[in-house]
C-alpha cells in the first residue's frame, strides 16, 4: 500500500501558521509589541523601512531572555505565559500561543538580540526563513531587539498581496496607536524611514488619547465611568461633534487587549443611536474589565476576536455606561449644571426623571408636556399643556394635575437651554440665542422632536404610551402585506397607543392613536409605521424596532417647516429641553443646536 500521508517538517508548519498570524508588517509589529509589554517594558520603539517591507525593528527595555530561553522562544508552541491546561481559562498576558516568533522567523530574515539585566552580555540569534544561522554573544542594553527584514521573501504569493509602502505605514501607525492607548504608562516611538510618526511619553489615558486622536479632538472627549459587580467600563467617548466616517477611532479593550468585537461595537453604536447621524461613528476609547475566566480570547490567532460567557450582560453594561454620559449631553455647557454634577448633586435632568417617575406612580393620568406645535388640543379639552400658543391662551387652559412649567419655578437652577437669552427666531424655523460670547442657533423642529421622543420613551417604560380615542374612527386601505403586518402587531401597537381592528378585506379601522399625534394625519403615520415594521421583517423582535417607531411617532407629532413662536413658547420648549435626556440631538442623530463664537463672527467681519 502506498503511503500518502507524512508529518510536515517544522519549517513548513511554521510557514503555514505564519499565514494566519503574519498578514502584513503591522501584524508583525502587533505581536512584537505584545511580547514587549508582556516582558514588562516601559519603553518601546518601532522602526520601519519601506512600510516594514524592507525592515521592521522593535526595541524594548523589558526583562529580556536568557540564551536558553531565547533559543526556545523560536520553537513552535514555546511560551513562558501558560503552563497547564487550566491556564488557558484565565489568561492575563497578551500572548499565550507561543506562535508569533517562530512564525515571523519562518517568513523573513530575522534576528533576535536579548539580554537580562543581571547578565553583562546578551545573546543574538540569526534566523533565515526559519533556519537558525548563527547564535552569538553580543553587547547591548538590557531588553530585547527584534529585527525582521524582507518579510515574505520566501513566500512570493504573499509578497504579491502586500500593499504600497504608504498603505503599510498607515497600518503600522494605527497598530502602534491602538496599543499605545491601552498602555499610557509605557513610552512609545514609531519612525518610518527615519521620519518620526509617533513619540508618546509616559502619561495618563486622557493625554495619551489626545496625542493619538489629535489635540483639537481632545476637547470633545468625555470620561466614562461605569461599574457594577461584574464589569467595569471606563475610558472616554466623543460628543456628536467629533465623528468619523468609519470605525477606525473606536478603540475598545477587553482586559487590556485591543479587540474588534461585534458585541462591543454594537453596544457602543446602540448608545449613540439617535445621537449621531447614521453612517457616522464616534471616537471612543473604552476599557472593559471582567473576570478573565469569562472571556475566551483563544478564538482567532490574531486574538482580535473574543467570546464572552455572559455576552448580553457585557453588552448592556457597555451600553449603560456610554449612555450615562450621552444622556446628560455634557458638551452643552451650563456652568451651574456642570458645577452641580461635579459636586455630586444630581443634575436637573436626573431630578426631573425622578420626579416624572414619582408622578407617574402617583397618577396614572400624567399630562404630557406636549411639544407638538398645535393649538388644537385646546379644542379637545383634555390636554392640560399647550406650549405653542399665546400667554393668554395658556392661562385659559385648565391647569394640569401635575405640570412642569417655568412659571412654577422649581428648586433647581436653570439648565443650559433655559439659561440662554433669546434673541429671536430666524425664518420661523431656528431660534437664535446668546450665551456669553456665543451665538447659539437652535433647530426648533429637532428640539421638539427630541422632547417628544423622550416623553414617548418614558411613557412606554412606565405603563404604555398615552392613547386618545378618536371621535370618529378612521379607516385606512392597505396592501395585503401591510394588513398582515398590522394584524400581527395589533397587541404591540396597542402599547404604542394605537387601537387597530381589521375592518374586512384590506381595510383597517383606527379607533385610538397616541395622544401626541391625535390631531395629526394618522393615516400617514400608520402607513409609515407599518412600512417600518415590514422593513424590519419578522426576524426582528418588536422591541428592537421600538425606538425607530417611537422616533417615527415623535417626528409626526411636531410640525415640520416654518412656525412662528412666541417668546413664552420658546421658553417652554427650552424648559423641556433642559429636562430631556440626549437633548443635544434629535432622535435621528441630527444636531439640535449650533454655536457660532464671537471670534468666528469677528473673523467673518475681518475685525481680528
Ligand atoms: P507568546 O507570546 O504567545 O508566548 P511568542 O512566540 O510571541 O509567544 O513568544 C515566545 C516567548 O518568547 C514568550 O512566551 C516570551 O517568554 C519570550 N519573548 C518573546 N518576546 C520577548 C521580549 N520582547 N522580551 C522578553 N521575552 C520575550
Ligand atoms: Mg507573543
Amino acid at each position: 500500500m502506498s503511503q500518502r500521508i507524512t508529518i510536515l517538517p517544522e519549517t513548513l508548519t511554521n510557514k503555514i501558521a505564519a499565514g494566519e498570524v503574519v498578514e502584513r508588517p503591522a501584524s508583525v509589529i502587533k505581536e512584537l509589541i505584545e511580547n514587549s509589554l508582556d516582558a514588562g517594558a516601559t519603553d518601546i520603539s518601532v522602526e520601519i523601512n519601506a512600510g516594514g517591507r524592507r525592515k521592521i525593528c522593535v526595541t524594548d527595555n523589558g526583562h529580556g531572555m536568557s540564551r536558553e530561553d531565547a533559543l526556545l522562544s523560536l520553537e513552535r508552541h514555546a511560551t513562558s505565559k501558560i503552563k497547564v491546561d487550566s491556564d488557558l481559562g484565565r489568561i492575563l498576558t497578551l500572548g499565550f500561543r507561543g506562535e508569533a516568533l517562530p512564525s515571523i522567523a519562518s517568513v523573513s530574515r530575522f534576528s533576535l538580540a536579548t539580554r537580562e539585566a543581571v547578565f553583562p552580555e546578551g545573546t543574538e540569534i540569526i534566523v533565515e526563513g526559519g533556519r537558525v544561522r548563527d547564535v552569538r554573544a553580543c553587547g547591548m542594553a538590557p531588553g530585547t531587539v527584534i529585527s525582521v527584514e524582507q518579510i515574505f521573501f520566501n513566500l512570493p504569493a504573499r509578497l504579491k498581496f502586500m500593499k504600497s509602502a504608504e498603505t503599510e505605514v498607515g497600518h503600522v501607525a494605527d497598530t502602534v496607536a491602538r496599543m499605545s492607548v491601552s498602555r499610557p504608562d509605557v513610552a512609545f516611538t514609531c519612525t518610518s524611514d527615519g521620519r518620526e510618526l509617533l513619540r508618546l511619553q509616559r502619561s495618563d489615558l486622557q493625554r495619551r488619547l489626545g496625542q493619538v486622536v489629535g489635540r483639537e479632538s481632545f476637547q470633545h472627549l468625555y470620561a466614562v465611568n461605569g461599574r457594577d459587580d461584574y464589569t467595569t467600563v471606563t475610558g472616554f467617548i466623543s460628543s456628536p461633534e467629533l465623528v468619523r466616517s468609519g470605525t477606525q477611532a473606536i478603540y475598545t479593550y477587553i482586559n487590556g487587549r485591543f479587540v474588534r468585537d461585534k458585541v462591543v461595537q454594537h453596544a457602543v453604536m446602540q448608545s449613540y443611536r439617535g445621537v449621531i447621524d447614521r453612517g457616522r461613528y464616534p471616537v471612543v476609547a473604552l476599557f472593559i474589565e471582567l473576570p478573565p475566566e469569562d472571556v475566551d480570547v483563544n478564538v482567532h490567532p490574531t486574538k482580535h476576536e473574543v467570546r464572552f460567557r455572559r455576552q448580553s450582560v457585557v453588552h448592556d453594561a457597555i451600553q449603560a455606561a456610554v449612555e450615562e454620559v450621552l444622556r446628560s449631553s455634557p458638551w452643552l455647557k451650563s456652568p451651574t449644571v456642570a458645577a452641580q454634577t461635579l459636586n455630586g448633586v444630581t443634575s436637573t435632568a436626573q431630578a426631573y426623571r425622578e420626579r416624572i417617575a414619582a408622578a407617574a406612580q402617583a397618577s396614572l393620568s400624567l399630562p404630557p408636556p406636549s411639544p407638538n406645535w398645535s393649538q388644537s388640543e385646546k379644542q379637545v379639552g383634555t390636554a392640560p399643556f399647550v406650549p405653542i400658543i399665546s400667554q393668554e391662551e395658556i392661562t385659559a387652559v385648565s391647569e394640569p394635575a401635575i405640570s412642569f412649567r417655568p412659571e412654577q419655578p422649581c428648586q433647581e437652577s436653570a439648565g443650559y437651554f433655559s439659561s440662554l437669552s433669546i434673541i429671536g427666531q430666524f425664518h420661523s424655523e431656528y431660534i437664535l440665542c446668546q450665551s456669553d460670547s456665543e451665538l447659539v442657533i437652535i433647530d426648533q423642529h429637532a428640539a421638539s422632536e427630541r422632547v417628544a421622543f423622550q416623553l414617548l420613551k418614558q411613557q412606554c417604560h412606565t405603563g404604555g404610551i398615552e392613547s386618545q380615542r378618536l371621535l370618529f374612527p378612521e379607516t385606512v386601505e392597505l396592501s395585503f402585506s401591510e394588513v398582515a403586518v398590522a394584524v400581527k402587531f395589533i397587541p404591540d401597537l396597542a402599547r404604542l397607543g394605537f387601537e387597530l381592528e381589521p375592518f374586512g378585506g384590506t381595510t383597517i379601522m383606527i379607533s385610538a392613536v397616541p395622544r401626541l399625534v391625535a390631531q395629526k394625519n394618522n393615516i400617514l403615520l400608520i402607513r409609515d409605521i407599518l412600512a417600518d415594521l415590514e422593513r424590519f421583517g419578522t426576524s426582528t423582535a418588536f422591541n428592537d424596532a421600538l425606538e425607530s417607531l417611537l422616533s417615527r411617532i415623535a417626528c409626526h407629532s411636531v410640525i415640520r417647516g416654518a412656525h412662528l413662536l412666541e417668546n413664552v413658547q420658546i421658553k417652554e420648549l427650552f424648559y423641556h429641553m433642559d429636562h430631556t435626556d440626549f437633548a443635544a440631538s434629535c432622535p435621528h442623530g441630527r444636531p439640535v443646536s449650533h454655536v457660532v463664537t464671537l471670534a468666528e463672527l469677528q473673523k467673518i467681519f475681518k475685525r481680528t
